[in-house]
């Protein structure tokens, strides 16, 4: 807490964060705004003992998008600072038991997380149908409260370890070879993603190490503050990746991307801290991996479809990690893609992890604004770097009736590979 205090008295109280913070704009409170809850976090010793809930429910209500960081001329490390007071609180208080169970229980063991969403893959079709086929949602077939009206993408039917269990494959003509860390949500819900990655790093001549019984890279437990769980997954990781070969880290989602790089090491405990720095800096996101290192050259082939994309900036890549003109020159170089920018593209979709499940109202009315923005485009592709922003988006778009497919630009470039 005395860490916190030294890290809260950075914030001069200047309020630019008000105009940047996607929450503040939804809600018009105080509260919401940065400014507001660092002025709760000052009193957090007195005000943990009078109303913890209260004070935890008001952190929550954050994307943790890191707009105001971006744009905070004081540097306060905005992201810390709330990942630290969420596990003080979470310390203090016990985790809700939902989230216990989900967090401890499942997430924390990889084999089981992997056991249970292969036994919903099997059986969702009996809870859900189809509803958009272009962008590929679905929705369920009795209301619930906690579906309510949205429009979700559904698990894969065969997640992408069950089709490639392990690889080690040299360094090809390039000589490079990278590591791929997965994710949970191109694991289990976009394994194309994954065989998009490994054809177009094929196609660059690079080698591969991916290692099995991958884990979660652990931000939805240390957004919950539930640190114990976090220090498991990345302990977990640690071991894997540190028994490769390889030159690069690379993922194909930002959220996780900007985990590794930027929160392992500033949250890994004394026994990781190390090995978790030396990794976040050999880790990148995939596309800057591919136009950085990999030299990534723009394909020849005649368009067969072509396409008008617009691009969305998710946070963790343009805010948190400085990465936006890489996804845009892997679109470039994909024939028959022609991008036409939105409005504001690196404004949060809305999403925010566990941010939807609670105030999905808020997260609703975040996307929906990026929905218009993608329709005014006319475009008939939205690209992304991040699985999370995708689900947010496929849902935005596929309420408001639009026919966009939602893609990650490395599909794109991977499918004309196939022409
Ligand atoms: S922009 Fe930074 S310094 Fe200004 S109020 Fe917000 S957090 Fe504090
Ligand atoms: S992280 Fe995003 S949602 Fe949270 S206070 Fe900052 S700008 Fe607002």
């Amino acid at each position: 807490m005395h860490e916190l205090e030294d890290q809260l008295v950075v914030c001069m109280k200047c309020g630019m964060c008000q105009s940047v913070c996607p929450v503040f704009d939804q809600t018009g409170r105080e509260a919401d705004v940065t400014r507001g809850k660092l002025a709760l976090l000052n009193g957090l010793m007195e005000q943990m003992f009078d109303d913890p809930e209260g004070v935890y429910l008001r952190l929550n209500k954050c994307l943790l998008c890191g707009s105001c960081a971006a744009n905070c001329p004081s540097g306060v490390s905005v992201q810390e600072i709330f990942l630290t007071a969420r596990a003080i609180l979470a310390g203090y208080m016990g985790l809700p038991v939902a989230k216990r169970l989900i967090l401890r229980g499942m997430l924390a063991n990889p084999r089981l997380f992997d056991r249970l969403t292969e036994w919903g893959a099997r059986f969702q079709s009996v809870f859900t149908r189809p509803v958009n086929d272009i962008v590929g949602t679905s929705c369920a077939r009795v209301m619930s409260p906690l579906i309510q009206d949205r429009h979700f993408r559904t698990l894969a039917p065969v997640p992408f370890h069950r089709q490639v269990p392990h690889l080690d494959r040299p360094a090809g003509r390039s000589g490079l070879k990278v590591a791929i860390f997965t994710g949970c949500l191109i694991d289990k819900m976009f394994p194309n993603i994954a065989h998009s990655t490994l054809k177009v790093l094929d196609h660059c001549g690079v080698g591969v190490y991916l290692p099995e019984n991958q884990g979660c890279c652990g931000i939805p437990a240390l957004s919950s503050g539930d640190l114990p769980t976090f220090q498991k997954l990345l302990g977990h990781s640690l071991e894997r990746f540190e028994r490769g070969q390889f030159d690069w880290l690379v993922t194909a989602c930002a959220t996780c991307t900007s985990t590794i790089h930027e929160v392992w090491p500033k949250m890994a405990d004394g026994r990781h801290r190390d090995a978790a720095t030396r990794l976040a800096r050999r880790t990148m996101d995939i596309n800057q991996y591919l136009i950085r290192e990999a030299g990534l050259q723009p394909l020849t082939a005649p368009a067969r479809n072509p396409h008008i994309v617009t691009y969305h900036d998710p946070c963790h890549l343009k805010k948190s990690l400085k990465v936006f003109n890489e996804p845009r020159a892997v679109i470039n170089a994909t024939p028959g893609c022609t991008l036409k920018e939105m409005t504001e593209s690196d404004w949060c979709c809305g999403m925010g992890g566990s941010f939807n499940l609670q105030y999905y109202d808020i997260s609703k009315g975040i996307g929906m604004k990026k929905a218009v923005q993608i329709r005014e485009t006319g475009a008939n592709v939205l690209a992304t770097g991040c699985p999370a922003c995708m689900i947010q988006i496929s849902d935005m778009l596929s309420q408001a009736g639009a026919d966009v497919a939602v893609r990650h630009p490395i599909e794109l470039y991977a499918e004309a590979l196939e022409k």
